[in-house]
């Protein structure tokens, strides 16, 4: 999967990109990274990527044109119609769910904006889906577009080497994960739960699956809504108590 990113800030999205999981997966060629310095592409003659709002108020705002064109130049390279995501705090928040559907892509391009945003000519011209990482305001879309592609590279098969550990995760089936234990077996008075220690992958298997319910919950109630449970599951943890007043 191709992943092409505009930015002001290359070197950055560089390093976080080519390091770790990520690196190994291109270096063994299931990604392929492309980082277009935005600036590269500005026509002004001092380089100048951004300028001040029409209205007044605070900030700088990108200007449409090294936007556009650093897109135009992605867009050739790739050579055919390709989703284009602006990251903003102003759009509806990433989820496991889009990190999958976006792995079907073969390529994506990811629009970083700094300051007070972007131009919206720019923005109407070329987005196809604005997205946020979460309700709070960054100072550049670099660490947003790092959490999409980190989450949607691991979605394309082989990125992670053991194929079954994307499907087992926190928010598969609509829960989150159930607990970890490694080595040693007992740590400063506290003991691995006896079942994990059983063999019985059956009973394991029942345990982490309950674990994950409870967890999910305790901390994301919300979510139990739309997860997987099976009727029997439902009547054992969502079921209110019955009500004294009847
Ligand atoms: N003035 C903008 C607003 O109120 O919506 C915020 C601009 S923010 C300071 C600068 C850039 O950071 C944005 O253009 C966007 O690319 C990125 N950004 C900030 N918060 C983000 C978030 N929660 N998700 C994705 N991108 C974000």
């Amino acid at each position: 999967m191709k992943f092409y990113v505009l930015t002001i800030f290359p070197e950055l999205m560089e390093t976080l990109l080519r390091s770790s999981i990520l690196g190994r997966a291109e270096k063994n060629g299931f990604l392929d990274f492309h980082v277009l310095n935005i600036r590269d592409y500005s026509t002004d003659r001092h380089k100048k990527t951004d300028d001040y709002p029409y209205g007044g108020g605070a900030g700088m705002v990108m200007t449409a044109q090294p936007v556009y064109d650093a897109y135009e130049a992605a867009r050739k390279e790739i050579g055919g119609p390709v989703r284009t995501i602006y990251l903003t705090p102003a759009a509806k928040v990433f989820t496991q769910k889009d990190a999958k559907a976006y792995a079907k892509e073969e390529a994506l391009i990811l629009l970083c904006g700094h300051y007070e945003g972007v131009d919206q000519r720019v923005l109407d011209e070329i987005v196809t889906d604005e997205i946020s990482i979460g309700d709070y305001v960054l100072t550049g879309g670099e660490p947003a577009a790092w959490v999409l592609i980190d989450a949607i590279s691991r979605m394309v098969p082989g990125v992670l080497t053991n194929e079954t550990s994307g499907e087992q995760e926190s928010l598969e089936g609509g829960l989150l994960e159930y607990p970890q234990y490694t080595r040693p077996e007992l740590w400063r008075d506290h003991r691995v739960p006896e079942i994990l220690l059983s063999g019985d992958h059956a009973k394991v298997d029942a345990w982490r699956r309950d674990q994950a319910i409870l967890k999910t919950k305790a901390v994301r109630p919300e979510l139990l809504a739309e997860a997987e449970l099976t009727t029997k599951e439902r009547a054992r943890f969502l079921s209110e108590p019955p009500s004294h007043d009847a």
